[in-house]
């Protein structure tokens, strides 16, 4: 289960921002951009997910299973036929890959996601010449598995070696009345700390 897009969005860039002076080169309005996409990223396999309602033209799993999957074998059969881009066989696998994960059963939501993504990731950075853009992704990326370890349902984090759904001691149900507050508490808190960094975040942009 996962908490709102919303929620993930604020948490990834403010732990983005926190960790930015650990991280080497400096962050950049495109650091910032990666961190809300890979914050959003891991929800790619829920039909109704932000993704999605763009992507999706009938917000279903079997509709999803039939874009995502066409998507995959097209770009594998193009690959493999003109370019034999070693990167592009992993996002054409990736794509099959979120055809077949849903949320219960998910390689988005797991540490070998992680690796996976952050492999094409750094591929993509590399086409840009942005080394840096990989940490970025991994940071809004696991901070979403992070937050969804914090729900009642937790995240299958060893999958595809377990099956078992992983979470902390604490958790909450989401779309509870508990869950839905502590959902904007994050949200508010994690507003306030971007808020109070921006001063910072456009000096180190504009290079003052
Ligand atoms: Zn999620």
């Amino acid at each position: 289960m996962t908490m709102t897009g919303k929620t993930h969005v604020g948490l990834g860039t403010a732990i983005g921002i926190a960790l930015s002076n650990r991280l080497p080169g400096v962050m950049n309005i495109m650091s910032i951009a990666i961190l809300v996409i890979a914050s959003l990223l891991p929800d790619v396999d829920h039909p109704k997910s932000i993704f999605n309602k763009y992507i999706l033209p009938v917000k279903s799993n079997r509709v999803k299973f039939i874009v995502y999957g066409s998507l995959g074998i097209a770009l594998l059969i193009f690959n493999f036929k003109y370019e034999r881009i070693p990167e592009l066989n992993v996002a054409g696998a990736i794509l099959i890959i979120v055809a077949f994960s849903s949320h219960r059963t998910g390689l988005t939501h797991s540490i070998s996601g992680v690796i996976i993504f952050a492999f094409v990731a750094n591929y993509i950075g590399n086409i840009y010449n942005d080394k840096n853009l990989v940490y970025y992704f991994i940071l809004g990326y696991a901070s979403h598995i992070i937050g969804d370890m914090f729900t009642n349902r937790g995240v299958p984090l060893f999958y595809p070696l377990r099956n078992k759904n992983i979470k902390f001691p604490i958790s909450f149900r989401v779309g509870s009345k508990k869950g839905n507050v502590i959902e904007e508490i994050i949200i508010i808190c994690s507003i306030l700390y971007i808020a109070y960094n921006i001063p910072l975040l456009l000096r180190i942009k504009l290079g003052v």
